[in-house]
Formats: structure tokens, sequence, C-alpha cells
């Protein structure tokens, strides 16, 4: 479902507008004891494809100390984080001001659509002034009067080349798509690893596992040889970034490993094939490539290679408890990776290695609502509220999950936490938020990451 975000200086009428999209519908999503706001976000069903509003100016509790300014300006960045398109309201009767100008050089940051509503038109009687607003710079301008339900449907015919476009969507279509003949995005697994911890034959072992025909594809090639491959119906794409040097053998005679080479690689991926020696053991070289995958918010699987040098005297059991016990305590950064343990001398275990794949694939969130979110992170607030610090507390005002800019199958969890004061959140409590959120939600093999954005401490006026 696609977001709109209404932003503007107070008295505009933001909240009238709010009220006149949400309609009766209205789903109240603070309704949480002790927490006043209400109203920020609901579901407008007035158009033929229904979509989220949220009412940035709803958000508030900053309090005098926080400033005026502070505030819109954090209001304008919430729409432009999380919102397909704004709502830019103005008064009609009062004319542009210096704030809507502010406003209005803030928002013109954003390569999100904007639409300009000039608020308060009463009657035909009042006339738009329509040189004076197109000086804000936007062509998307409708005249509305949200007290007396003027334009509303004017607005609607505005707004709805948004809902329907595909390039905001949070999600490129992939395999459970429509099939009408739509594009199908293979998902891109990156194997990354130090060298000789079985890469190559991994990948060998994968695509004979299934006999595929693979052909390299051309044109991506300069840190990883990329190899479509097919697995039960389901497309994929092997980035392998042990190919390269499989291919530059004879020209680069000494193995240079390279972690820029596999940054790429782990960049255009959608899910990370971290590979691990089971026989050496996670090492320090492992560990920062788990921190690349980490720092690039990828989906990551564990793989443990070599599994059949791993301690062959013991029972299955055992080994398999000793050796998931010692990875994940070499890599505890990485707790929420599933592990999984192949050889590929021996071809074993790659189904365990896809279904693993497949899981994240198929449980990675395309869509949470703002009003879910903010339910959600308000819920683990109210039940293990946060420390004092320096006699304050960190207050969440808001949170929204930022799109990302392209469509992606997998699109990476990045939330932006607004707050009163970002200093004082410790970061055990951002872990325990991410805890909280990843029960929830049910998440395996995906990274949380929470960007914590305070208020400017107000500016003072000289
Ligand atoms: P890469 O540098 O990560 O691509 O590693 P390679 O695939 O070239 O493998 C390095 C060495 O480990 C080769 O001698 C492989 O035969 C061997 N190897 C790879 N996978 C396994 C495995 O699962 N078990 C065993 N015993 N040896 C393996």
């Amino acid at each position: 479902m696609k977001t709109i975000a209404i932003v503007g200086r107070p008295n505009v009428g933001k909240s009238a507008l709010f009220n006149r999209l949400a309609g009766r519908r209205i789903s109240i999503v603070h309704d949480m004891p002790g927490v006043t706001r209400d109203r920020i976000s609901a579901i407008c069903k007035k158009a033929d494809i229904p979509f989220e509003v949220i009412d940035t100016g709803g958000i508030g509790g900053g309090g005098v100390e926080d400033g005026f300014e502070g505030m819109i300006e954090q209001e304008a960045e919430i729409a432009m984080a999380a919102a397909d398109g704004i709502l830019f309201v103005v008064d009609g009767q009062d004319g542009v001001t210096p704030v809507d100008e502010a406003l209005a050089a803030l928002l013109r940051r954003t390569s999100r659509p904007i639409m300009l509503v000039v608020n308060k038109i009463d009657t035909d009687g009042h006339s738009l002034d329509a040189v004076e607003f197109t000086r804000l710079g936007f062509t998307d301008v409708v005249a509305t009067s949200a007290e007396h339900g003027r334009g509303i449907g004017d607005l609607l015919k505005v707004i709805r080349p948004i809902l329907q476009s595909r390039a905001a969507e949070k999600h490129a279509p992939d395999d459970e798509g429509t099939g009408s003949g739509e594009r199908e995005y293979p998902l891109k697994l990156a194997l990354v690893g130090r060298p000789n911890v079985g890469k190559s034959s991994l990948v060998n072992a994968i695509l004979e596992d299934e006999r595929t025909m693979v052909s390299e594809v051309s044109g991506t090639t300069r840190d990883a040889v990329d190899l479509p491959y097919e697995r039960k119906g389901k497309k994929f794409m092997l980035i392998d970034t042990a190919g390269i040097r499989r291919r530059l053998r004879r020209l680069e005679p000494v193995e240079a490993f390279s972690i820029m080479r596999s940054q790429k690689a782990i960049r255009r991926s959608d899910i990370c094939l971290l590979v691990i020696d089971a026989a050496e053991g996670v090492q320090s070289q492992d560990r920062k490539i788990a921190q690349t995958i980490q720092d690039e918010e990828k989906a990551c699987v564990v793989v443990v290679n070599k599994f059949d040098l791993y301690h062959p005297e013991l029972p299955f059991k055992k080994r398999w408890e000793k050796l998931s016990d010692e990875v994940r305590r070499g890599l505890f950064f990485l707790d929420y990776a599933p592990l999984v343990a192949t050889s590929a001398q021996d071809r074993t275990y790659l189904k365990k290695l896809f279904a693993a794949v497949n899981r994240i694939h198929e449980g990675s969130p395309k869509n949470i609502g703002t009003g879910e979110l903010n339910r959600l992170l308000q819920r683990a607030i109210y039940k293990n509220p946060p420390p004092l610090k320096t006699g304050r507390r960190f207050n969440l005002l808001y949170s929204v999950w930022k799109n990302p800019e392209r469509p992606c199958s997998i699109p990476p969890l990045h939330f932006l936490l607004f707050c009163n004061r970002a200093h004082i959140l410790p970061t055990s409590y951002k872990r325990y938020l991410e805890h909280q959120l990843r029960e929830s939600l049910k998440l395996e093999g995906l990274p949380v990451t929470f960007e914590v954005r305070g208020r400017k401490p107000m500016r003072r006026s000289s």
C-alpha cells in the first residue's frame, strides 16, 4: 500500500484534511495508554486504490523547548523518508508565508512527488491567487476546503497516478507476481568468503545438483561472474566471486584477496551466502566480511562448508551441535542469520541451503504499515520503558520504514526513529527494540537498522 504524507505549517488545516481523507473508516494508531497522540495514520478508501495517509503534524509531542522550526523540519523529514507522495498544505487565505517558503525549500530536496494543496478556499468567492503559490515551485496544485469538503475529488485525482505507479513500490514484482507477462527478477545470491573455503566448489556443486546448463551473463565480470540458475522452477542468479579468480588465474598468479571485490558483490546481492571453512573455524577475515554484509544491510545465510572434514569420528548430532556452537560464537553479531553446514565435495545438504534462502525470501516483509510499525514499537516501549539518562527519558515520537531508493526483492529493514533526543538512546535499548520487532514480525536472516533522529535544539533567534 502506498503512503501519502501531509505536511505544512500549523493551522493550515492539515488535520481537517486528514479527517476528510480518513473519513469514517479512521483507524486510530496510537491507542496506547499514556500516549496522547492519535489520528496520525489512517487508511483512506476514497480513491479506487486504498492508501495510507499520515499527518506528520499530529506527531507533536515536542514541547516548547524543541522549538517550532525543528518540529516542522522533522515533519518534512518524516514525509520525505517514508511517503510515496507528499501533500504540502498551505493556507489560501494567508498567502505564502516565510515558513511555507522554508518548508518548500526543504521539500524540494526529495525526488518524491509533491502536490501543493492550497486549503481554505471555502467558497467560489475565494479565488486562488495562482501566481503567488506557483512561486513555491510545484506543478501539481489543488485548491481545497478541507473544512467544507471542497476539492477533495480533485485532490484524489492528482494522487491517483502515485497509487498506480510501480517505481515507488517497496519491492520488485517477484516470483509470486501476477503472471501477466511481468518481468521476473531472479533472486541474487552472492557467494562470499575467504579464499579456499570452497566457494568455487559450492558453485559447481549447486549447478550440478540441478544439472542446469549455464552460461555466464556477460557484462558483469569485474567483481564476480554472474551465473543464472534455476531450482524447482525458481530463478536465481549466483554471484560467484571466486569465478573471477578462475578467469584471471593466468594474469594474476598470486591470490590477492580483495575485500573491495566482495563488497561490490555483496552490494549487488539480495542474499549473501557467507561461506566459512568448518575445519578452520571463524577467522578474523570471516568476521570482516560478515561485518560488511551487515553494514550493507543484506540478508545472510552462514554456510559452513567442508563439514565432511569436521570431526568425522563423532556422531552427526554432536558434530552439528559443536560446530554451530563454535560458529555462532565466532559470528555472534550475525545471530539472526540461519546457519547451514554443507560439503561441496560430497554435494550434501544443498537442499538445506536453499530451504534457508527461500525462507528468508518468503519471510521478508514487503510492506509494514506505518500504523502497525508504530503500534509495535510503542507496545515494546510501554512494556519496558527506556532508562532515564541525565534525568531525561528517550521519547519515541514516530517511526517510519525508509523507502528503498530502487525496487528490490528483499527490501532492507531500515527504520527511522524520530525522537526527542537522539543521543540519549542507549545501544542496548536499540537492540531490545530490534528483538521485539524481530519477534513480532518473525524475521529470519534479515538485518534490522534503526537510524535515530533527534530534534535539533531551538536555534536562538537573534
Ligand atoms: P574458493 O577459493 O572459496 O573458491 O575455494 P575452492 O572451491 O577453490 O576450494 C578450495 C579447496 O577446498 C579445494 O581443494 C577444494 O577441493 C576443497 N573443498 C571445497 N569444498 C570442500 C568440502 O566440502 N570438503 C572438502 N573436504 N574439501 C572441499
